[in-house]
């Protein structure tokens, strides 16, 4: 895992909203000056409470959505650079998966068009060239040849999910960006989705950039993990540090609520946080998690802490 696959550096997306009857506009800010590096072949998580801008990060990892500010970079190609004709290439080459696999496959194409869409877009085969290609991916993914003449609706949420995987797969990307791509399943199911994700990495190489609010799901499948917080990465490091040795206030808070299974000697002190996540309209002055944190301190209202340049990086006064 050294090879770097997508850099980010330093991107920044604000949102302008209508709010109340008079439609007055805010601005919301949803993600705040991120960097960060996916190597090739391994998975990235992002992890945080809903709202905190992890679906709006993948989405501009993904080119869904542009930064305001900031660079997205493909190995040595500057994704902002480049016109939508030349963005197609990288468009291949990083997939996503989304949290409701019903909402996101068109409930009036069978599955065989669902999955020749991607293939039409960008490649050029023969019918039965692109037959071959959709059969292969779905018994790589576990469903049968006939699912490819079904509709959505005849799946369960588990095989519907598979057909979500398979439709990022087909294109043979390097990185599949998974939102939440396991929340709306049963607990049961969650686990073998994951583990095919984890087979599908090790035969294709594939890097993951895997965003989810649950921090079992998180440890399962990682291998380095970002904590956001209100738009901002405030800890990023490899799984082991992030989980065993959490330093930031909002991490160890988050890990303090994960039930650990076994050994009573590593039960983890529970720590509650005061109030409710701030809205990223008007956040707080300074370090934003201040409003919460139980070591808040006079520097923290006023000045916002920089993550860190060690190994285990970390925005927080009680590290400068
Ligand atoms: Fe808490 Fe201050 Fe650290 Fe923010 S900077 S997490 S308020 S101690």
């Amino acid at each position: 895992m050294t090879e770097r696959l997508l850099e980010v550096k330093s991107i920044s997306k604000t949102f302008e909203l209508n709010r109340g009857p008079l439609k007055k506009k805010a601005l919301l800010q949803a993600v705040s000056d991120i960097s960060l590096t996916i190597y090739k072949g391994e998975t990235f998580s992002l992890v945080g409470e809903s709202g905190c801008g992890k679906s709006t990060t993948g989405r501009l990892l993904s080119q869904l959505i542009t930064p305001d500010t900031g660079e997205v970079w493909l190995e040595n190609q500057k994704l902002s650079d480049l016109n939508k004709k030349q963005l197609k290439p990288f468009n291949r080459r990083v997939q996503m998966v989304f949290q409701d696999p019903y909402a996101s496959l068109n409930p009036r194409m069978k599955v065989m068009d669902i999955l020749a869409e991607p293939v039409d877009v960008h490649m050029k085969l023969s019918r039965k060239e692109k037959e071959k290609m959709i059969f292969d991916i779905l018994d790589i993914v576990g469903l049968s040849k006939l699912s490819a003449y079904k509709y959505p609706h005849q799946f369960s949420g588990g095989q519907r999910q598979r057909i979500g995987i398979a439709r990022a797969l087909i294109l043979k990307p390097d990185l599949i960006i998974a939102d939440e791509p396991v929340s709306a399943l049963d607990v049961s199911i969650q686990s073998q989705i994951l583990n095919l994700f984890k087979e599908l990495q090790s035969e294709f190489q594939l890097a993951y950039l895997f965003i989810s609010h649950d921090l079992s799901v998180v440890e399962h499948i990682s291998d380095r993990v970002a904590v956001m917080y209100l738009g901002k990465i405030v800890e990023m490091g490899l799984k082991e540090e992030v989980f065993q040795n959490p330093k930031h206030p909002y991490t160890k808070a988050l890990l303090s609520a994960v039930p650990v299974i076994g050994d009573r000697s590593k039960k983890r002190e529970r720590i509650v946080l005061r109030g409710d996540l701030p809205s990223p309209v008007n956040p707080p002055s300074g370090c934003t998690f201040h409003t919460r944190c139980p070591y808040v301190m006079d520097v923290c209202k006023s000045k916002s802490p920089h993550l860190s340049e060690v190994q285990q990086k970390v925005s927080c006064h009680l590290f400068d």
